[in-house]
């Protein structure tokens, strides 16, 4: 008999060899700027807990509230016997705080994102995708069927070239884009986006998983920050980063959100999000924009960390950031891998990136509002000597 599964193992010694095996390490403590990992206290640089929301008081009692008041679960999709009057004020919420007229809550930002590109195009279709972007729009790309080009990335001249080319010979079209970019701390060029996109009459779907709650003077993210609030367009995020909580979001038109209620699958036949991750997200919304300091403090902790690398790290160069991911490129996996593992011996939690979800491996460093100046302090000057 032969055993269908045996490719399993080499696939595996496969990984191992190339030194891009991941494996989950345990932290346990209230999230924060330091943690307890794996039973010792580090200096937390791996969240995306921008604002320091998740261990939040205000937080956790609204989804205590919420679990009390209407259970632990949704037992149903919303369509069915799953929505609740949360999710409601949770759409308004967000739809207000990016000024679109709705909004609609999904089980994940990588679910809205599978969902709305699977919805909005076809196969008669055309994707324009940034080389870069984050692997849900990747999928989604797929999953809708469409034919599906990268252009280079945050490259314009590519972008509109490509289209000149190729958009007469298809129906709709969709140019994907992260705002933040995820694994590089870079920002997308939305409003050249946009005007190719008017140009070429396409829609736009961006990615704000990184920029809500920490772009833009109320925290509306990319879209606020470069001055387009009120475009159409689509924009997606996610509850689980600056929103401390868990569940994804799309913000647009009325009518959109309206045709995603019938055709997003993603939505439709998923189970509706529990009260209270609802309930922490709502909270979450009110207090970014109740309390912009949170995210001055942000900013000035991302300058303060880039002013300290460039003082004291003579032979390490931050990548190009307008975010609060800051990566330092590594000349390979096994190099990212020894300094990673050197920087948590020290107290210091850094996580390395490598291929195959980055081209080139590095340290991907993610400034929190309530770090403390020590905490940068520490990470450069153990950086500083062992590099
Ligand atoms: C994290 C992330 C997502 C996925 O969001 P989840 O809510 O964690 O599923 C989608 N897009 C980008 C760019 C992200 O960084």
């Amino acid at each position: 008999m032969t055993n269908p599964y045996t490719w399993l193992e080499p696939s595996l010694a496969t990984i191992h060899k190339a030194n891009w095996y991941r494996s989950v390490q345990t932290i346990t403590s209230q999230p924060g700027a330091v943690v307890q990992l794996q039973g010792r206290e580090v200096i937390n640089f791996a969240s995306n807990d921008y604002l320091g929301l998740t261990g939040d008081q205000r937080l956790i009692e609204a989804a205590v509230a919420a679990t009390k008041a209407y259970g632990t679960g949704c037992t149903g999709s919303r369509l069915l016997t799953g929505h609740r009057e949360l999710h409601q004020q949770l759409e308004q919420a967000i739809a207000s705080l990016k000024q679109t007229e709705d909004a609609l809550v999904f089980s994940s930002g990588y679910l809205a994102n599978l969902g709305t590109i699977a919805a909005v195009v076809g196969k008669r279709d055309l994707i324009l995708a940034d080389q870069y972007n984050h692997s849900s729009l990747k999928n989604g790309a797929i999953l809708s069927r469409a034919l599906v080009l990268d252009y280079a990335h945050n490259n314009m001249a590519d972008l509109a070239n490509q289209l000149a080319q190729h958009r007469q010979q298809y129906r709709r079209c969709l140019i994907i884009t992260d705002s933040i970019f995820s694994m590089d701390g870079g920002l997308c060029p939305l409003p050249e986006i946009l005007a190719i996109a008017h140009e070429f009459n396409c829609m736009v779907l961006v990615d704000e998983a990184h920029a809500t709650g920490v772009l833009g003077a109320t925290g509306a993210g990319c879209v606020e920050y470069f001055g387009c609030t009120g475009q159409t367009l689509i924009q997606v995020g996610t509850l689980s980063k600056a929103l401390g909580s868990l569940g994804g979001y799309v913000a647009g038109s009325a009518i959109l959100i309206d045709f995603l209620r019938n055709r997003a699958p993603s939505w439709i036949y998923t189970t509706g999000l529990s009260p209270a991750d609802t309930a922490a997200a709502l909270a979450a919304v009110k207090i970014v924009q109740q309390e912009p300091e949170r995210r001055t403090r942000l900013h000035n902790n991302v300058n303060t960390l880039k002013g300290l690398i460039q003082q004291q790290l003579k032979r390490l160069q931050l990548l190009p950031s307008d975010s609060p991911i800051l990566c330092l490129p590594l000349v390979d996996a096994t190099a990212a891998v020894k300094l990673r593992e050197q920087l948590q011996a020290a107290g210091i939690f850094v996580p390395a990136i490598r291929p195959p979800t980055v081209p080139t491996s590095r340290l991907r460093i993610s400034v929190m509002a309530t770090h403390e100046l020590d905490h940068l302090k520490q990470l450069v000057s153990y950086l500083a000597s062992t590099t």
